[in-house]
């Protein structure tokens, strides 16, 4: 008996399922996929990418990384991106982020982590940008889940100004980008109204979108899960 072995076992219960309900499933899965849409979201393990929005295997391209974020240099991310828009030719790319993010929280509190406070940057980095903003909110909660909300906003506009986006857009190809945010304490995904459908409309649809998160109050029900339970055990200096 290994240590693993259950991950085995509820993987061939898993496969059985799927190959009960439909029998070519897999078959016709390993021939090619053909999905809509890309999914750009947090590693956190709270926030699966298929189950939230009810997709199966292959309906749904997916890159994820700590804090849902866009970086111009991130090969990792571009090569996700370039792959699905333009070999898989998605029609949606998908930013979603979610309420009670560990690596949001850190970038809002300040805290050391290790290495990756080096990513978690680009977080600070959106909260300095939009300082004036986020001090008009009252409480640390409220604060820290508009930070969530913002960055999702600044990671939309990321996509939009890739070369890929503007690429995919110059050439006539149907791409829409949208802003999503998921709620840990109810399993609800809230459209933050920012989506993207070509060059011309990045510019105005973000400034509207920061502009409709000032007129509004940020989700309040995640409070309770603004620090996560692993990280809380982590020494400030600890580099896990
Ligand atoms: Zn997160």
């Amino acid at each position: 008996m290994h240590a693993l072995d259950h991950l085995f076992v509820n993987n061939r219960n898993w496969a059985g399922r799927i190959r009960e309900q439909d029998p070519e499933f897999f078959l016709n899965l390993a021939r090619q996929q053909s999905p809509n849409y890309l999914w750009i979201g947090c590693s956190d393990s709270r926030v699966p990418a298929n189950q939230i929005v009810g997709l199966a295997p292959g309906e749904l391209f997916v890159h994820r990384n700590v804090a849902n974020l866009v970086v111009h240099t991130d090969l990792n991310c571009l090569s996700a991106m370039q792959f699905a828009v333009e070999i898989l030719k998605v029609r949606h790319i998908i930013v979603c982020g979610h309420y009670g993010c560990s690596g949001v929280g850190a970038a809002f509190r300040g805290e050391r982590l290790g290495l990756s406070d080096n990513w978690i940057r680009h977080v600070e980095d959106v909260r300095q940008k939009h300082n004036g903003l986020l001090t008009r909110l009252a409480g640390d909660a409220e604060t820290c889940n508009r930070l969530c909300e913002l960055n999702v906003i600044e990671q939309v506009a990321n996509v939009c100004c890739t070369t890929i986006a503007r690429d995919a857009w110059k050439n006539g190809q149907e791409l829409s980008v949208h802003g999503w945010i998921y709620d840990i304490s109810d399993g609800l995904l809230r459209d933050l109204n920012f989506t993207v459908s070509s060059d011309q409309q990045t510019m105005a649809a973000y400034q509207a979108a920061v502009a409709g998160l000032s007129t509004t109050v940020p989700s309040r029900r995640s409070t309770h899960s603004l620090r996560h339970p692993k990280l809380d055990g982590l020494k400030p200096s600890s580099s896990n």
